[in-house]
C-alpha cells in the first residue's frame, strides 16, 4: 500500500504515522517527491489491507501498489533515482555512469595501465573482477582478495570509484572492504541470499540481468536489495540467451524504456557481454545512450590477446577513447552529464 500524504503534512504528523505503522508491525519507506510525500507500507498483506490507515491525521489517500515489486516501482517513487557511487559520481536522473576496465584483475601494472587510459578517455567508474564466475572450473578464477587489494589501490590512486563482482553471501563482508559498488553477475541475479546480504550494506549494487530473466524477474531481484534497506541499485542489461550464435548474447535494448516505464532505478547497458564482439560494441554503446540508458559498461584491455578472461571482446584503449568521444557528443545531445570523479579529502 502507498499512503499519500496531504500537502503541508507536518514532520510531527509523519512521525506519528510512522509510529502507528510500527505498532501494527508494518515496515515503511518514506519517499519525498517534488510534488508529494508518499509512505510505502510493507508487511503482511492482510494486516496492511485491514489497517485503518485513512483515519490517521495527515493521510489523504491509501492506494494499493499493483506491481509485485513495490519499492522499485514508480507507483512508490515517481521520480528517477540517482545513485551516488562515490568520488562525486552519480548514476541516473540525468547523469551517466561510464564503467570501463578489464574483465579480470590480472596484476597491478596491467590494471593501472588500463585504468589510466579509460580515465583519460572519460570513464568515471573502474571495473575489474577478482572473483570470476567461469563456465569451466579449470579456467582462471580471479586473484581473489589480492585482486581486490589491487583494485582498491588503483581506484584510490586514480581517485575513481570501483566496481567488482561478489558471487557468494560469505564474500560480502570481504568485498565490501575494497569496493565502492558490488556487482551481482548475470549468473547470480536470483541468488536471493546474496541479494539480501548486499541489501544489508550501504554500498551501491550493480545488478546484472540474468541471461534468461524477464523484466519482472530483474525487478523482483532489485526488490530484494531495496527491501533490505539499500536503495542504491543500478540495473544492467547484458544480453539474453538466443538461438543465434553470431553474437555472444542478444542485446535487448528495449529493456531500457521497458524498465523505465515502471521503475525509477537507473539502468545501464553492457554491450561487451551482450555482443561479445569488439566491432559491434561502439554502435551498441551509442544506441544505448539514444535509448535512454543511464550509462554503459565496457571491457577494455591494452593487450587483449594476453587477457586472462574475455580478451576476445575487449576494446583497445584507443577504440574505447574513440567511442567515448562519441558518447560525450551523444550525452550533450540528450542533455545528460558524465560526472568526472572528484578528489576526496582523505
Ligand atoms: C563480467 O562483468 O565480467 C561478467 C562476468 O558479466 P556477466 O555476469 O554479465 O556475464
Ligand atoms: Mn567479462
Amino acid at each position: 500500500m502507498i499512503i499519500v500524504l496531504k500537502p503541508g503534512t507536518t514532520t510531527e504528523q509523519i512521525d506519528h504515522i510512522v509510529e502507528r505503522l510500527a505498532e501494527m508491525g508494518l515496515r515503511h519507506e518514506l519517499s519525498k517527491g517534488v510534488k508529494r510525500t508518499l509512505i510505502g507500507v510493507i508487511g503482511d498483506e492482510d494486516v496492511v489491507r485491514n489497517a485503518p490507515l485513512r483515519a490517521i491525521p495527515g493521510v489523504e489517500e491509501v492506494v494499493p501498489i499493483l506491481k509485485p515489486y513495490k519499492l522499485a516501482s514508480r507507483e512508490f517513487q515517481p521520480d528517477d533515482t540517482s545513485v551516488d557511487v562515490g568520488y562525486g559520481v552519480c548514476v541516473g536522473a540525468g547523469s551517466l555512469g561510464i564503467i570501463a576496465g578489464p574483465c579480470a584483475i590480472e596484476s597491478e601494472d596491467v590494471l593501472l595501465e588500463i585504468a589510466k587510459s579509460v580515465k583519460a578517455a572519460g570513464a568515471n567508474i573502474l571495473r575489474g573482477g577478482a572473483f570470476k564466475p567461469r563456465t569451466s572450473p579449470y579456467s582462471f578464477q580471479g586473484l581473489g582478495e589480492e585482486g581486490l587489494k589491487i583494485l582498491k589501490r588503483v581506484g584510490t590512486e586514480l581517485q575513481m570509484p570501483v566496481v567488482t563482482e561478489v558471487m557468494d553471501p560469505r564474500q560480502v563482508e570481504l568485498v565490501e572492504r575494497y569496493t565502492d559498488i558490488f556487482q551481482i553477475g548475470a549468473r547470480n541475479m536470483q541468488n536471493f541470499n546474496l541479494l539480501s546480504e548486499v541489501g544489508q550494506t550501504k554500498r551501491a549494487v550493480l545488478l546484472k540481468r540474468g541471461m534468461s530473466a524477464t523484466v519482472k524477474d530483474l525487478l523482483m531481484s532489485a526488490e530484494y536489495v531495496l527491501s533490505g534497506g539499500n536503495k542504491r541499485v543500478i540495473l544492467c542489461e547484458r544480453g539474453i540467451k538466443s538461438f543465434d550464435p553470431s553474437t555472444r548474447n542478444l542485446l535487448d535494448l528495449s529493456m531500457v524504456p521497458n524498465v523505465k516505464q515502471d521503475c525509477h532505478l537507473p539502468i545501464i547497458i553492457d554491450p561487451s557481454h551482450a555482443t561479445g564482439r569488439p566491432e559491434l560494441i561502439p554502435s551498441m554503446a551509442l544506441a544505448s545512450i539514444a535509448a535512454g540508458a543511464d550509462g554503459v559498461h565496457i571491457e577494455v584491455h591494452c593487450r587483449p590477446e594476453e587477457a586472462m578472461s574475455d580478451g576476445q571482446q575487449a576494446l583497445l584503449p584507443e577504440q574505447f577513447a574513440d567511442v567515448m568521444s562519441r558518447i560525450q557528443q551523444m550525452a550533450s545531445l540528450f542533455d545528460k552529464q558524465i560526472p568526472k570523479p572528484e578528489r576526496t579529502s582523505e
